[in-house]
């Protein structure tokens, strides 16, 4: 039989249990500090803007690359903040201006972003499709290097980019090398959200994988968080650019980017991460056989006009100081090139056209295929005027 000392010593016991138990409640009420791996703000960069179109696709619509990376970057923005109100959105642009790729870093940096996701779309050849998800490093393809050469060429249409990029030139292969060597502590988080954007991709929009590879792209080699840029698609391939031009093609690639976006959020912040989540960048660069299978020859697609007076367009190519013989080996397959002298320097251009936009096409497919430095020149019977003044005549 229990004495009633033993009784009281016992409710002592029970009492001052629970006071512990109280205070140890009490401590564990506040939500527990975030962790490192909370995912509480994304900043979504939708590529180009304002003056800078991005690439021009086929020219068949009056789509940009421009407005349709803007409009799937805000619906994927509406779908993240209706599911996590928690999780804060960040636009680098929400409407048609023209960040600095610096500022674009900036706006990341400064927030202390958990997430940096840049959204393009390609341009290469006309047989080239599929959609593919780049971190930062070096570039294993010609290929991926292209991309980001076309990609970081926004600097060049930014006021005083010489002073804002001293020692980054995106034409300059040594500045990729460069690049490279710096340090990519997010790399593995980073691989995680781009495997998880091409698996979306792939299984439920059947668009065709890539994969996830490395490149020198100048907006998610500074941003100190982990970062991807997605390439939707090509815009310069028919079937591609009607599914990126559609309204359904644009909802769905947005839902994936989102679906995506869910799953890496989940695995961070349950710390559940497994090795085998992480994928090997460019281990399977599926360069298409059939993107170089039937390719059609640059010299037919750019247009050529038989034109001999008047005014009309051109696209010049290249400048040397020296004179280059006019053979097509000498201009990636080109059969059709004029040269011009003047202060001088022999320039090279090709591709007559009265038509603006096809000027623009054939700017566009010259870019693309040896020239990155192309642009359109007007003329008049044969002597350069001002871009304007041709414009102006047109026009009238
Ligand atoms: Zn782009």
């Amino acid at each position: 039989m229990k004495s009633q000392k033993d009784i009281i010593s016992r409710n002592k016991r029970i009492t001052m249990l629970m006071v512990f138990a109280t205070l140890f409640l009490l401590a564990a009420v506040p939500s527990p500090p975030p962790t490192a791996n909370e995912i509480h703000t994304v900043v979504l960069d939708a590529g180009h803007g304002g003056k800078d179109p991005g690439n021009l696709g086929t020219g068949r619509y009056k789509t940009t690359e421009k407005d349709v990376a803007l409009e799937v970057t805000l619906e994927l923005g509406k779908y993240i903040e209706e599911s996590f109100p928690d999780v804060k959105v960040i636009y680098t642009r929400d409407d048609d201006s023209f960040p600095k790729l610096e500022e674009r870093v900036e706006i990341a940096n400064d927030a202390s972003a958990s997430v940096f996701l840049s959204i393009h779309c390609n341009s290469a050849t006309p047989r080239a499709y599929g959609s593919e998800t780049f971190v930062m490093g070096l570039h294993k393809s010609q290929a991926s290097l292209s991309t980001a050469i076309q990609e970081n060429a926004s600097i060049y249409l930014e006021e005083d980019y010489k002073g804002t990029y001293a020692g980054f030139d995106p034409n300059d292969p040594d500045t990729y090398i460069k690049l490279s060597l710096r340090q990519n502590v997010y790399l593995d988080q980073s691989l995680l959200l781009s495997k998880n954007i091409q698996d979306q991709f792939r299984e439920r929009v059947g668009r065709r994988d890539r994969g996830v590879k490395q490149a020198g792209f100048y907006v998610i080699s500074f941003t100190s968080m982990p970062s991807a840029l997605v390439e939707l698609g090509f815009l310069t391939n028919k079937e591609e650019e009607d599914f990126l031009h559609s309204e359904v093609g644009k909802t769905y690639m947005a839902s994936a980017i989102y679906r995506a976006f869910r799953d890496y959020k989940e695995k961070m912040e349950s710390a559940d991460i497994q090795p085998e989540d992480i994928p090997e960048p460019d281990s399977k660069t599926p360069e298409p056989r059939d993107d170089k299978r039937n390719e059609i020859p640059l010299s037919e697609l750019v247009v050529n006009e038989d034109i001999e007076s008047g005014v009309y367009f051109e696209v010049q190519i290249l400048t040397s100081s020296k004179e280059i013989e006019k053979s097509p080996e000498n201009f990636n397959g080109l059969e059709v090139v004029d040269e011009y002298i003047s202060s001088g320097l022999y320039k090279y251009a090709t591709g007559k056209t009265r038509d603006f936009e096809k000027a623009k096409t054939n700017q566009e497919l010259l870019k693309n295929n040896g020239f990155p430095g192309a642009f359109v020149i007007a003329l008049e019977n044969g002597k350069r005027i001002d871009l304007q003044e041709a414009l102006a005549k047109f026009n009238k």
